[in-house]
């Protein structure tokens, strides 16, 4: 299958051709963990999980590499934890298991990495070595900057004249600085804040420049170039262009990653997402409401690289949509997956059309057709629409539950059921049971409850 993606450094729709077919990589800028995540940042994670599911579709299961990444070091962390008067890696670690929980519900699979910003400050140093070694980072006042000038080829991705590029990059003008357009990779860290040896000879401790993780993370665990590099559109100007200017000077390559990926934003009802405006919405406040499947649908019906409107309209669509999907289905699953499906996903992951085409497929195992009926129950499954990690909520929190690992069991028994593999099967169900989590098998598909 000819897969094909947008290409934000070319601005061009491209055959997609992976470096090593056996070992196929992205990379997608994980969140800044100090607060629950937000439904825009549900976007990149659902979107990229699809991309992640058809490239394991092609390439093999174990052929495709994915990280995304989690910050764990940064201003806003800092001043939370003192905030709340707890340990900084209390709150990072409480989020992360909030931020995991939340996105599982939403039918994402886990990534093959999910490395730490605050595990790589060793590679981190490393990078910046080299470029100060090369001349294209300097030392002044126990910070290490990015000098900008030194790199000829500078803000390709974003394209963006010079004088826009200063403004729109906020960067703190300091005397210091050599261009008004250098970034900062190590800053001396304060009293009281996380701080490592520095690199450059300084002699006080300092932390790491937002920039810098991502291209420590990419590099350690994907190489210094690779195949995808995903994020939301506001990431492609400071944060992108900058990965590339550290990565590409430090190893002194072309590029980066072969195709950079960008997802539109997501705006409330019309209207921007913000605390002020008091429709800022959580991916928990979703689930409280609505089941994961229904939020992921509702956010595939809009293509990713569009802006979407998220609306309660939107989700009780999707909810109908959804329900008679699986009703159509009668709880039949297999490991077919619709080729006009995987035909619309081929094509820069268009997902309206995927529905559009999940919507032909339905009407068809309507009229009795079963190939269709069985090809409709594997295509959902394969799209991450299954009813069973439905969050049972009570009070402000799931009760010490992973729905991350329940949706991997569920999946592996539907594989097994699939199979005929009742051994299997009957074992995935005895050690949910001993989880305390009761499946139900129904017309409709598999759900599941906690037991009391
Ligand atoms: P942040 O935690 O703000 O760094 O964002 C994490 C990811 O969510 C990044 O890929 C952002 O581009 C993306 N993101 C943040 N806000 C939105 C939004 N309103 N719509 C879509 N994507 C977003
Ligand atoms: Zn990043």
């Amino acid at each position: 299958m000819e897969l094909r993606l947008y290409d934000t450094l070319s601005r061009d729709k491209r055959v997609f051709a992976p470096i090593d077919p056996a070992n196929v990589r992205m990379y997608v800028c994980g969140p800044t963990v100090y607060d629950f995540a937000h439904i825009g940042n549900a976007r990149p994670v659902i979107v990229f999980d699809v991309l992640f599911r058809l490239l394991r579709h092609i390439y093999g299961e174990s052929h495709v590499k994915y990280v995304r990444n989690i910050t764990d070091v940064d201003d806003k962390i800092n001043a939370r934890a003192a905030e709340r008067g707890i340990d900084i890696r209390e709150l990072t670690e409480e989020t992360y298991n909030n931020f995991k929980t939340d996105v599982a519900a939403l039918g994402c699979l886990p990534p093959t990495v999910e490395p730490r910003a605050t595990e790589h400050i060793e590679e981190m140093k490393a990078i910046i070595e080299r470029l100060i070694a090369s001349g294209h980072a300097y030392v002044a006042e126990d910070n290490v900057l990015f000098n900008v000038p030194s790199m000829t080829d500078y803000g390709q991705l974003s394209k963006r004249p010079m004088d826009e590029m200063i403004a729109g990059a906020r960067v703190e003008v300091a005397p210091y600085k050599k261009d008004a357009q250098d970034f900062v990779l190590w800053k001396p860290s304060k009293a009281g804040e996380p701080g490592w040896p520095s690199p450059g000879g300084i002699k006080t401790p300092g932390r790491p420049g937002w920039h810098i993780e991502c291209s420590a993370m990419s590099w350690k665990h994907l190489g210094e170039t690779f195949d995808i590099h995903g994020g939301g559109i506001d990431l492609v100007f400071p944060h992108h262009e900058n990965e590339i200017a550290q990565s590409r000077c430090a190893f002194h390559t072309k590029v980066m990653a072969n195709t950079w990926m960008h997802n539109g934003f997501l705006q409330v009802e019309g209207e921007k997402m913000s605390k002020s405006l008091g429709n800022f919405i959580t991916i928990r406040d979703v689930l409280k409401d609505w089941p994961g499947e229904v939020a992921r649908f509702n956010m595939l019906k809009t293509h990713y690289r569009q802006p979407i409107d998220w609306t309660v309209k939107g989700l009780e669509g999707a909810e109908k949509t959804l329900k008679h999907w699986h009703e159509v289905t009668e709880g039949e699953s297999s490991e077919f997956v619709s080729s006009s499906v995987l035909g619309a996903l081929a094509d820069d992951l268009n997902t309206p059309k995927a529905i559009a085409e999940i919507h032909a497929l339905s009407g068809m195992a309507k009229t009795g057709d079963v190939d269709a009926r069985i090809a409709l129950g594997g295509t959902l499954q394969f799209l991450g629409f299954i009813r069973a990690p439905r969050i049972e909520l009570i009070g402000e929190d799931y009760v010490g539950i992973d729905p991350a690992s329940i949706q991997l069991l569920i999946e592996a028994r539907s594989a097994a059921r699939v199979k005929k593999d009742w051994k299997e099967s009957d074992r995935i169900r005895d050690e949910l049971a001993a989880m305390g989590v009761v499946l139900k098998d129904s017309k409709e598909g598999t759900t599941w409850e906690i037991a009391r």
